[in-house]
């Protein structure tokens, strides 16, 4: 028996298990490659659950890419508030507009020109080429890496580039020609509800007899990660700048993390800074305002992906100088109401409820 045909033995039971009881989901009804492109950068760190409902107002608000193009980058991160990681936002919207200036609003059919989309890589143009279009290429994300480590014992610390290059080289020749759509749902299904991070339901599994990690009663061993360091945590003086009833909101560079998104002025204290102080410094820095300082409203704390914050958010009083954007690409007086129809990190939209509530 050739190596492939072993090492794909598992590969029929894997398609029967997925057959017979697919998730629901609202892409899948009509696998169109805008709706899978969508619905694949919005799955990217996000589960399924929370991808849904964002998902469905999406398509209903920008419901083709030409739509979408001419949407203002504004609706199109108002849209995305709450999911997180807004460059995914940012670069659809770029995506879109290359697209129906460059191809009449058609996406690539192919994995190697998919690559070539801002925001699409190695993982979004597997998908979107297999889903949409048929061709079997593997799609290899956090789920099909646990369940390919756990299926075949593999050592090599998943997280690196090395591991996942290894894996779609190994994964390739199995992918079924004609049912590559189906192989990789169903691989990414199986490791979203039973080949789970802790306690994996073997008993459940159709890969169990194949499995090595099962087979060894290895599971808690796989997949192999190197430690993952803690992350940082910042303290962040954060300035609600009143004039009258509005206050002051900055709008975030473009390049920045959570960039296009508006906030209230604000940033780190400098080494052994009070934040009173950092406040006055941040918001001379930032906007060019001068104000007095009261009394804090309280703290928020956010955690990201790669840090965690904690706000101290400061009530202040404008008292001379026009606003001027000097770190922020626009800054604006608005309510706190009308504050709520910009596009807002969800660290601001937490101060925010803060304060409505005192
Ligand atoms: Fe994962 Fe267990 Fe299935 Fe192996 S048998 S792939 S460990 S769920």
């Amino acid at each position: 028996m050739c190596l492939n045909a072993a090492m794909s033995s598992w590969v029929p039971a894997l398609l029967t298990w997925f057959a017979k009881d697919p998730r629901a989901m609202p892409w899948r009804n009509r696998p169109a490659p805008y709706p899978v492109w969508v619905s694949e950068i919005m799955l990217q760190q996000t589960q399924v659950a929370t991808v849904i409902p964002y998902f469905k107002r999406f398509m209903r608000r920008f419901p083709t890419v030409r739509a979408l193009a001419v949407a203002p980058l504004r609706d199109v991160l108002k849209a995305w508030q709450g999911l997180g990681y807004y460059a995914r936002a940012r670069n659809l919207h770029a995506a879109a507009r290359q697209l129906v200036h460059g191809s009449n609003g058609r996406l690539p059919k192919s994995y190697e020109n998919l690559l070539q989309i801002p925001g699409i890589g190695a993982y979004t143009a597997a998908a979107i080429a297999s889903i949409a279009f048929g061709e079997p290429v593997p799609a290899v994300d956090g789920n099909v890496m646990r369940v390919c480590s756990r299926l075949w014992g593999l050592t090599t610390p998943i997280q690196s580039g090395r591991a996942k290059a290894a894996l779609f080289q190994r994964l390739s020749p199995l992918v079924p020609p004609g049912n590559a759509s189906a192989f990789n749902q169903a691989l990414m299904e199986l490791g979203a509800r039973v080949c789970k991070p802790t306690h994996p339901a073997c008993a459940a599994c159709p890969l169990r007899r194949t499995c090595f990690a099962f087979r060894h009663q290895r599971t808690g061993e796989f997949p192999v990660k190197t430690p993952r360091k803690r992350p940082p945590h910042y303290r962040v003086a954060v300035a609600l700048i009143w004039k009258g009833d509005r206050v002051l909101i900055a709008q975030r560079r473009s390049h920045q993390m959570l960039g296009g998104l508006w906030e209230f002025p604000g940033g780190k204290p400098l080494s052994g800074e009070p934040l009173r102080k950092t406040v006055l410094r941040e918001a001379l820095e930032e906007t060019g305002l001068r104000i007095r300082v009261q009394a804090p409203y309280g703290t928020v704390r956010h955690a990201y992906s790669h840090f965690h914050v904690t706000l101290t958010a400061f009530r202040c009083q404008y008292l001379s100088g026009r606003p001027r954007a000097h770190a922020a690409q626009r800054v604006q007086w608005v309510t706190l109401d009308q504050a709520r129809h910009y596009p807002l990190p969800r660290a601001t939209e937490k101060i925010i409820a803060m304060v409505e509530k005192m």
